[in-house]
């Protein structure tokens, strides 16, 4: 790079070759349990690749804050750290997908979380290149940790905290309110991993002999991880490219 042009900042679009830069067909879906890293790691792609982050826990939440039918349906479901049923979020992620704007492809996060959403989600993407699936990979005690530290801003849903010691209290792009997610206290956060290890680590079965699957190690930084996930978006869309 060119000296000169100021602080480098440190984005997915670093790692991303100026060639993928434009808009391709990437179909990526991150997996890992809840604090893995999925919302921060979805968010740096999906800037970084230019296509849509779909996350159906952020869709749920919006849905609760507007208290819509949908939310109001999946409100105490979210609060218990349940899963919200299938027929409802495999419903979100048809419409959704279906926008123009997934046309071109996407950053899916907490979508599938079933055997069943996946089996759906294949059906869905029949015509479009095979999904880039990313495992991150982290131990309970940590994410124990993390989440009891997770703070995300009312105003723009950055998440932060996970790394300090103490969470700040302004949200370090826009200056709005950090708020605790309801389902961030501990006893949530246990039955959500309990939920995870029963009814979604299944998913690493169901994609493991997939060409396109990856692993990474999601207990190392927030960079680190954002390099080892592009590098495996990378892979996985190379093993597309020969296919
Ligand atoms: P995390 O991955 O940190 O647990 P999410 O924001 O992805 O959190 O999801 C929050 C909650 O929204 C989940 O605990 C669940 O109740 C609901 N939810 C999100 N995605 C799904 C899904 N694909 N299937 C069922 N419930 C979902
Ligand atoms: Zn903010």
């Amino acid at each position: 790079m060119a000296p000169g042009r100021g602080p480098r900042r440190s984005n997915i679009t670093e790692l991303v070759p100026r060639r993928a830069r434009r808009p391709m067909a990437l179909n990526l879906m991150l997996m890992g349990p809840p604090g893995a890293g999925k919302g921060t790691q979805a968010r740096r792609l999906a800037r970084g690749f230019r296509v849509p982050h779909i996350a159906t826990g952020d869709i749920l939440r919006e849905a609760v804050e507007m208290n819509s039918p949908l939310g109001r349906a999946a409100a105490a479901i979210m609060d218990a750290g349940q899963l919200v049923g299938d027929e409802i979020v495999i419903g979100i992620v048809r419409d959704r997908l279906q926008r123009p704007d997934a046309a071109t492809g996407f950053v899916l996060d907490g979508f599938p979380r079933t055997v069943p959403q996946a089996e759906a989600l294949d059906a869905m993407l029949d015509r479009r290149n095979p999904l880039v699936v990313i495992d991150i990979a982290v131990e309970d005690a940590e994410i124990i940790r993390r989440l009891s530290k997770r703070r995300v801003c009312a105003a723009c849903g950055t998440i932060v905290g996970a790394a300090e010691e103490t969470p700040p209290s302004e949200c370090p792009d826009c200056g709005g309110a950090l708020v605790q997610r309801r389902d961030d206290q501990e006893s949530v956060v246990r039955e959500r991993l309990s939920v995870y290890r029963q009814r979604t680590a299944p998913l690493i079965d169901y994609y493991r002999n997939r060409p396109t699957f990856r692993s990474v190690d999601g207990s190392l930084t927030e960079d680190e991880v954002a390099a080892a996930v592009a590098d495996a978006a990378h892979g996985g869309s190379a093993v597309r490219r020969t296919a």
